[in-house]
């Protein structure tokens, strides 16, 4: 049984993160397979956990299945020099995005997004993309749909039901996009915890 359980949560405050936060209502969030408690300050998380066991378990559950599904999956082999250009000629080629006066695109080690965009629309106009260095591991159709989901967002900013409208007009089966982009994810950070455990190895 891969779901974390309540009594396992109680037990093991290591289980989940909590953040407190001047806020009113509290909320439960996964941020790359970790569950985070985001709470007003003394606020006491048990009665949350409780409440919401059943999603926490459906999370979980998909989320080892990401984990196993990982070994199935290969990552592509491209240098960073070779992701950069790649990127960079194909963000620069979107019709949605030739419009923009100015565009910077900037590659980050990113913990939680694959990537985000963000406008400014004073007197000139710039677009900042940022990009995680994670992409260079991703096939070509991931990358392509990735930035097709952020310049959706210049349209629509939520994740709301019109946005996953645009995508879907564009992606049909969009969910097992996102699916596989989770997949990937957990494999390049195996991949990159590897490479550092090896790295540290090294320099003993
Ligand atoms: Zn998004």
């Amino acid at each position: 049984m891969s779901a974390i359980s309540v009594e396992s949560l109680k037990r093991d405050s290591n289980s989940y993160e909590i953040v407190y936060r001047n806020i009113k209502n509290p909320r439960l969030e996964f941020k790359t397979g970790k569950l985070i408690a985001i709470v007003p300050p003394d606020y006491n998380c048990d009665s949350l956990i409780s409440k919401y066991c059943k999603w926490i378990e459906d999370k979980e559950d998909f989320i080892q299945e990401c984990r196993n599904n990982s070994a199935k999956v290969i990552l592509q082999n491209r240098s960073l020099k070779e992701f950069r250009k790649f990127i960079t000629d194909y963000i620069s080629a979107q019709p949605e995005i030739k419009k923009y006066k100015t565009l910077r695109i900037s590659l980050r080690t990113m913990k939680t997004k694959w990537a985000s965009i963000k406008e400014e629309k004073e007197k000139i106009e710039k677009l900042y993309i940022s990009i995680n260095k994670k992409m260079q591991y991703l096939p070509d159709y991931l990358i392509r749909y990735i930035i097709f989901h952020e310049t959706a967002h210049l349209k629509q900013k939520k994740h709301n039901g019109r946005f996953w409208n645009i995508i879907q007009n564009e992606y049909k089966n969009y969910r097992e996009f996102e699916k596989e982009l989770f997949v990937f994810w957990f494999k390049i950070e195996e991949h990159q915890n590897l490479k550092t455990s090896i790295d540290s190895k090294s320099v003993l």
